[in-house]
């Protein structure tokens, strides 16, 4: 953008909204004013581009709504009072031993996000396991990754995308499903736009409606919503019955074929399959065939295999179709999940309490014993059973269970499935503290204590992108007013339960990190970063993990030790690329394990009073809920308000015109929102943008996915009545 004033510095730092993991530079001014931000031309990741919402990203800093002080109140909705720090922290520790002492430890929980830095993360995970001493921790993650986290454990041992964005410079065939990367993650679309232009692949995006990148594919499946397990059963049905499987691989490196393909022999012959996933049985044995011969291929997934109710179940059959192809670490062959936040993978690695930090198992003693020990706590401080789920502690808290709550980051009373649900759960709370940068966040309204948190470039420390590349922020600006970093929130809410379970917490962002490098060390872990240091990162432009001290130290006799870099000048220290190279999994037999998964239709489906499926999505000028890109000028000015795809031909239909305002209801509620007729929706769907408030939350119902917990945002039957004419 251009800045109004000259630029006297750039700073470098990463991009903190999506999780391709951009590198930025921002421009201050002789005023110390951050004005103006730029991509950073060493980056391995964005080769010096940016998305609107980063060149956007520099007005945060000085955006309305932030917090300046700590707030208190006695009752939510009443006026909050000004605070200080002192007196807003000693409250939320004193409120929190009440509420356990009375109730028990896992009466308070406390939801995260994935938008803190990983140190943040480390320390959080910390402090709520290792001190205050609950189970019922959780992210928001749980609503946009938990179930690609689930299926990769399930097939590979371990979390992790195997791929990286240099696969799309490789691959012979490109297949996503349910991912709208021009407007999610427009920096990786651009990778992926410049390899097809230089070597054009085919891409076969499936999809029940014609997003963005549906218009570039090949081939675009228009599926029926939730039931992508059904054509990837079809297609592996046709890849075993015409010999295109690739047998030496799977003897090799996998387990459980024998089920799997009689599973799909038997059950998935196209023929059958058509009427259930929408996709006529010729279209699915050609793209088994273009998938299966293929020189590699490689399959990426977002939100429309994720958020459903059988999104674990989804990925492990991606993972199949992969395995049985011999797609898995190989250049251009790989299953690789496009994470959604910025940081969704700090917190998976470090922070989720589906497991122990550094991707460790909540299930093994071994594993305990070793966080414990390294921490110097009771092993007992780690059930083997995970706590709450995030999507799972707004039912425990309408039934009783859970009396407080902690959020960081996050803001339910826009993003939850079913919010008159969730407005009645929080109604209940006896103590909610709120950390977040803006102090208007919805969620704000039902708190007792507010913390303003600085913005992500008043802090330091890291992010881990979509392809295990961790980055590091530098801090830009001093945080703004009375402002603190996450960091030292927790670090300070630390001290204040010595008393309890006295530990010993890292006193900067730095040394959590340094305790991270030490705990990830490990003989044949993936997640080991000991190589890595904030210095190396910088260097680097980010490194991919696993990058081991042997790893740093042959780049270092190649390339001498690095003290010092200009902004333009980036250093090859090289992390790695790929997981699985070898063929080696992180199962306890080594091999992967391929899952057979049955179709089972439980999905709120349209019928004769709710005659439309609801979908939701993303617009490539918001993020999320909108906290931070609703206060940007320009974000908020290409698209100011929530508006509904609709079919032109259903609309007319019901006497509906484009531009008009419609009720939706479902059976949770209603709302009200404009018409926009278009051909990208069919007659039996509908859509609306998920980010603005009091909109298409009211209406979903947000069943869980087994296994991960993540909701299904995206199957949900609704009606549409007419309220008005424009
Ligand atoms: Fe930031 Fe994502 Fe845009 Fe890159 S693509 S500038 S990481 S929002």
């Amino acid at each position: 953008s251009i800045p109004s004033k000259p630029v006297k510095e750039w700073k470098y730092t990463t991009c903190n909204y999506c999780s391709t993991g951009c590198s930025i530079e921002l421009g201050v001014s002789a005023e110390g004013r951050v004005i103006t931000s730029r991509g950073h031309a060493g980056a391995d990741v964005n080769r010096g581009k940016l998305c609107i919402k980063g060149i956007l990203e520099h007005d945060l800093f000085h955006s309305p709504g932030r917090g300046t002080q700590p707030l208190m109140r006695e009752r939510a909705h009443q006026p909050f009072a000004a605070s200080d720090w002192n007196s807003a922290l000693d409250k939320t520790a004193k409120q929190i031993k009440a509420i356990q002492d009375q109730y028990g430890p896992d009466s308070f929980a406390i939801v995260s996000t994935g938008q803190l830095l990983t140190e943040e993360f480390y320390a959080l995970g910390k402090l709520v396991r290792g001190q205050i001493g609950t189970n019922n921790y959780d992210g928001n993650t749980t609503l946009c990754m938990a179930s690609a986290v689930s299926g990769y454990k399930r097939s590979f041992g371990s979390d992790g995308p195997p791929g990286c964005y240099d696969d799309f410079e490789h691959t012979g065939c490109l297949m996503a499903f349910g991912s709208n990367l021009p407007e999610q993650h427009p920096i990786i679309y651009w990778r992926l736009k410049e390899a097809r232009e230089k070597r054009h692949f085919p891409m076969i995006v499936v999809d029940p409606r014609v997003t963005m990148l549906a218009q570039f594919a090949d081939i675009h499946l228009p599926i029926t919503p939730g039931t992508d397990t059904v054509l990837i059963n079809a297609m592996m049905h046709v890849i075993f019955k015409e010999g295109l499987a690739d047998e030496h691989y799977i003897a090799q490196h996998t387990q459980g074929i024998d089920d799997l393909r009689q599973l799909v022999l038997d059950k998935y012959d196209p023929k059958q399959a058509q009427h259930i996933c929408g996709i006529d049985e010729d279209r699915i044995r050609h793209v088994a065939r273009v998938y299966a011969k293929a020189s590699t291929a490689m399959s990426i997934w977002t939100m429309g295999i994720n958020q459903s109710t059988h999104g674990s179940d989804g990925v492990c059959n991606i993972n199949n179709l992969n395995l049985i192809t011999g797609n898995i670490g190989k250049p251009g062959g790989t299953s690789l999940s496009i994470t959604g936040q910025c940081n969704a993978m700090g917190t998976r690695e470090w922070s989720s309490c589906s497991g122990l930090p550094g991707y460790r198992y909540l299930e093994k003693s071994e594993d305990r014993q070793h966080i414990a020990n390294f921490w110097g706590i009771d092993e007992a401080f780690f059930p083997p059973a995970r706590g709450l789920a995030q999507t799972d502690i707004f039912p425990a808290i309408e039934s009783g269970q859970i009396k407080g709550l902690w959020l960081v980051a996050t803001n339910p009373m826009t993003s939850m499935p079913n919010q008159p649900r969730i407005r009645k759960a929080m109604e209940q709370l006896e103590f909610l503290v709120v950390q977040d940068v803006y102090e208007d966040v919805e969620t704000n309204k039902y708190a007792h204590v507010y913390f303003p948190a600085a913005v992500w470039a008043e802090k330091e420390g890291c992010h881990t992108n979509t392809e295990r590349r961790v980055n590091l922020t530098r801090n830009v600006l001093p945080a703004f007013a009375d402002s603190k970093p996450d960091f030292w929130i927790f670090k300070e809410m630390s001290k204040r339960f010595q008393d309890r379970n006295p530990i010993a917490f890292p006193q900067t962002a730095e040394a959590a990190f340094n305790e991270m490098r030490e705990l990830s060390k490990g003989e044949g872990r993936t997640l080991d970063i000991s190589g890595m240091t904030w210095d190396r990162i910088e260097a680097a432009r980010g490194i991919q993990w696993p990058y081991t001290e042997a790893d740093a130290a042959a780049d270092e006799a190649r390339i001498g030790k690095v003290i010092a870099i200009d902004t333009q000048l980036r250093v090859d220290y090289k992390g790695a690329r790929r997981l699985y190279v070898d063929g080696k999994f992180q199962t306890d037999s080594g091999r992967a394990q391929l899952i057979c998964v049955d179709f089972v239709n439980n999905n709120e489906c349209p019928d004769k009073d709710y005659p439309f499926w609801l979908n939701s999505g993303r617009v490539v000028e918001h993020f999320h809920t909108r906290t931070r890109t609703g206060k940007i000028g320009n974000c908020n000015k290409f698209s100011p308000t929530p508006y509904m795809e609709m079919n032109p031909d259903a609309a007319a239909e019901l006497g509906i015109e484009h531009g008009c305002y419609v009720r939706l209801v479902s059976r949770r509620g209603d709302a009200v929102v404009m018409v926009q007729t278009t051909h990208r929706v069919g007659r039996n769907m509908v859509f609306i943008p998920f980010h603005f408030h009091d909109c298409v939350n009211r209406l979903t119902l947000g069943l869980l996915d087994p296994y991960s917990r993540q909701p299904a945002f995206k199957q949900n039957a609704v009606r549409v009545e007419k309220v008005d004419q424009k």
